[in-house]
């Protein structure tokens, strides 16, 4: 069968590759260590699943009227955004969406014709280079340097914005990398993009599980009233509330690229499960105690990682300051354990020491692994444990 050149263009999910080869080796009867998952371990909040139970039982199963979200979701978004952003966005700015992945989705379906330039800071989260790529648009990645833990600064910034930049994208707290950027970091960004006719994809997945004494979220739209307007807030409960398999994200921007969204959306998913949209709206409204309870562990886990890769020899790791990943440097034992790349050394350390790490390679860069702390403390130290004796042959 002849596919599309856009389905060909697509590659798969490295992290879901990952994952599978980790189940096939399970399915053997091999004992595997996974630090690929990017889901919490925890389960949904108990109030949560209940107010879906509640909208089943009350009948909300047919369409969502409109698609884009029900009055009660598109509110609360308000309120979150509100509440922990301080960002004041009307409910007809907000448009509800399949997970955070629709959003983005929606948000480059919206605005990217074939050959535009989106600015992505490396590393990235696999999914936004597949998209612009669906897409047809260029990406032009800045790439963080080590020395300022892998971020960007806001003079690379300014120095790849072109009269062709459509969209810049920000990540912060990032996935792969586990940093976070100060707000006077994302001032100075925003300064670069306030007078430039580009729109800013915010993706601020993991604001709410930020690590290490005064680590505050500055929202990017918050930055200056100057990128408010041209930023679009993207965010899910995926994450801060256990609940990747629900499907429900949002977004948050100017009402013309709202709608154009919410257009596509119309012809595509026909948006998020009516009864889960109550869901959503329970999450994000009703008691928050488990968000804080699930970021204290996770900032457990995340430091005691931190320090047990740093003793590794050859292995360059920061401390993680947001969301729930690791990411060091193992580039300085490719000669040792005879490997090329981050593929090679994640598929020699997944047949020899049974551990499931995700290849830099899959974020753009190649020196470095990501390990999700996702997973129990007996866990990681089991799988650390491997890594280590693995490292020393
Ligand atoms: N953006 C980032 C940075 C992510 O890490 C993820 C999930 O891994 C997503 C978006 C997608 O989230 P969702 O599962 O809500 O679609």
């Amino acid at each position: 069968m002849k596919l599309s050149t856009r389905a060909l263009n697509i590659h798969p999910s490295a992290t879901l590759a990952v994952s599978a080869r980790a189940a096939e080796m399970r399915r053997q009867g091999r004992d595997v260590i996974g630090f690929g998952a990017g889901e919490p371990d925890f389960d949904t909040p108990p109030h949560i699943k209940q107010a879906a139970a509640r909208a089943l039982s009350e009948g909300h199963t047919g369409y969502a009227k409109p698609s884009h979200g029900i009055p009660i979701a598109r509110e609360a978004v308000c309120e979150k955004l509100r509440r922990d952003n301080s960002l004041s966005y009307a409910p007809d700015q907000v448009i509800v969406t399949v997970g955070g992945k629709e959003a983005l989705f929606l948000a480059f379906a919206a605005l990217i014709d074939p050959g535009d330039e989106v600015i992505l800071p490396v590393p990235y989260w696999v999914s936004f280079a597949e998209q612009i790529r669906f897409f047809g648009g260029m990406v032009v990645p800045v790439i963080g340097a080590a020395a300022n833990e892998l971020r960007i600064t806001a003079d690379q910034l300014r120095d790849a914005l072109t009269p062709k930049t459509r969209v810049v994208v920000f990540n912060s707290p990032s996935n792969p990398g586990g940093f976070s950027y100060a707000p006077e970091e994302v001032r100075k960004l925003a300064a670069v993009v306030a007078d430039r006719d580009v729109v800013v994809f915010s993706d601020e997945m993991y604001d709410r599980l930020l690590f290490g004494q005064g680590r505050a979220h500055l929202s990017f739209a918050n930055a200056s009233p100057a990128v408010f307007d041209k930023t679009i807030t993207i965010n899910a409960v995926s994450k801060s509330h256990a609940m990747t398999g629900w499907r429900a994200g949002f977004a948050a921007g100017p009402r013309e690229l709202i709608s154009g969204m919410a257009r596509i959306q119309s012809h595509s998913t026909s948006g998020t499960a009516t009864f889960i949209q109550y869901a959503l709206a329970e999450a994000l409204t009703g008691d928050q105690s488990h968000v804080e309870t699930m970021r204290r562990e996770f900032e457990r886990r995340g430091r005691h990682m931190y320090l047990r890769l740093s003793s590794m020899p050859g292995v360059k790791c920061f401390a993680p300051t947001g969301a729930f990943y690791c990411f060091p440097d193992v580039s300085e034992t490719y000669p040792r354990l005879g490997v090329a790349d981050s593929s090679q050394f994640c598929a020699k350390a997944l047949e020899e020491a049974h551990v499931a790490l995700v290849p830099g390679a899959a974020f753009g860069m190649d020196t470095h692994v990501r390990l999700s702390f996702a997973t129990d403390l007996e866990t990681i130290d089991r799988g650390l444990d491997r890594l280590a004796k693995f490292l020393k042959q």
